[in-house]
């Protein structure tokens, strides 16, 4: 049996009885599109966070599009982000005819260089969108600084950090607007494709509302604003609903895999994940680094464990981005990790013997390669 970085099917097994009575009750129910389980977890989701707001969508792709629309941003803007994150982070922007501009990450926590922020912003600059990567915040404090000082918007991305904390504050409360996924790995998963927008300004939210149903008023059927099909779905939903109120367990479980590894494998020559000041990490991904990655990862799947690298190329130096025109070099410590970053297994229902066998098979590999 091969390990993989991730697998849902252990989380099925335990949680399949909630999980088909969310299908059953909304094949009862009478109503399968836009019904009581997606305004249910939208108002429990925007509750969860403390925003007034929540507007469920198709996925994390749309979420993000949707959001910077609501926002008004569109063609000619400038928007501030990562190249070291999930392409779809990029595509989204892409996809509302504005331009995204990269700046680097940290060495130690692979996140925003915030500090490179000011230097990227020009006079078409609309919108920040930091990505909080793979389970944990990027710096707020000085995005929102110069984000009041140049009236910029702020778009958090948060397909990765669902419960992530950063002094205190959950991510996705701290911009004007939020997006998440649901694809089914991340930290709350659906079985199948979902995401929302979290906001706490009314006129963002009401545009957000148009844009997922044609550019329609829900109630008229006139559209004001020609706009998109992104309705989050009412099985995924009624499953979301479920899956939320397990989400602190899910994180507490994520940061149980985490200590295993960290005392497994602290001794080792791997570097570990480093959580930044203030930060609660939620572990969406256990990224390690090694300068021998390829011949480490080689070597593991000889003992049957399959790892991933998120992500081995950075998004501005990907054929379908080379319009932007980034060079190799462009962003040094982005391109560095790529060649050097590794997922290990990490999901909430992952066996302590599953997990041991991988902190072995790693120890002995590392001695040899
Ligand atoms: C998963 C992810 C997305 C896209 O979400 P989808 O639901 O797959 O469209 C966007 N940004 C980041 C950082 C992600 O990890």
């Amino acid at each position: 049996m091969t390990t993989f970085v991730w697998d849902y099917l252990p989380e099925y097994e335990r949680e399949r009885d909630d999980i088909l009575d969310a299908v059953e009750t909304v094949f009862r129910s009478g109503r399968l599109v836009l019904g009581e389980s997606v305004r249910g977890f939208e108002t429990e989701f925007a509750a969860y966070h403390g925003v007034p707001h929540c507007v469920g969508v198709d996925n994390g792709t749309n979420a993000i599009k949707l959001g910077l629309q609501a926002l008004g941003v569109g063609p000619g803007d400038e928007v501030i982000t990562v190249a070291n994150t999930a392409a779809p982070t990029v595509v989204a922007i892409d996809a509302v005819g504005a331009k995204p501009v990269f700046v680097d990450v940290r060495p130690g926590d692979y996140l925003m260089d915030t500090g490179q922020v000011a230097a990227a912003i020009t006079g078409r600059t609309r919108c920040l969108l930091p990505v909080h990567l793979y389970g944990q915040s990027v710096e707020m404090a000085p995005l929102r600084e110069l984000a009041a000082a140049h009236g910029l918007a702020i778009l958090e991305d948060c397909a990765q950090a669902h419960g992530a904390r950063h002094h205190g504050a959950l991510v996705g409360s701290m911009g004007d607007a939020a997006a998440f996924s649901f694809y089914p790995t991340k930290v709350l998963g659906a079985y199948g494709d979902g995401g929302a927008t979290v906001t706490g300004l009314d006129e963002v939210e009401r545009n957000l509302r148009r844009l997922r149903y044609y550019g329609m008023a829900e109630r008229y059927y006139v559209v004001e604003t020609p706009g998109h099909n992104s309705r989050l779905d009412e099985v995924q939903a009624e499953i979301l609903r479920r899956k939320l109120t397990r989400l602190d367990r899910y994180v507490a479980d994520r940061r149980a895999v985490a200590r295993r590894y960290a005392e497994g494998l602290g001794d080792t020559e791997l570097v570990l994940p480093a959580t930044a000041e203030g930060n609660d990490h939620v572990y969406y991904l256990y990224v390690v680094r090694h300068p021998r990655r390829d011949a480490i990862i080689e070597a593991l799947k000889a003992h049957g464990i399959a790892l991933n690298i998120s992500y081995p190329w950075p998004v501005h130096t990907m054929t379908g981005f080379a319009h932007l025109g980034y060079r190799n070099g462009a962003l040094p410590v982005t391109e560095a990790l790529a060649g050097e970053i590794f997922s290990l297994p990490m999901y909430p229902a992952l066996a302590p013997s599953v997990q041991d066998k991988v902190i072995g098979a790693l120890r002995e590999v590392l001695a040899t390669c």
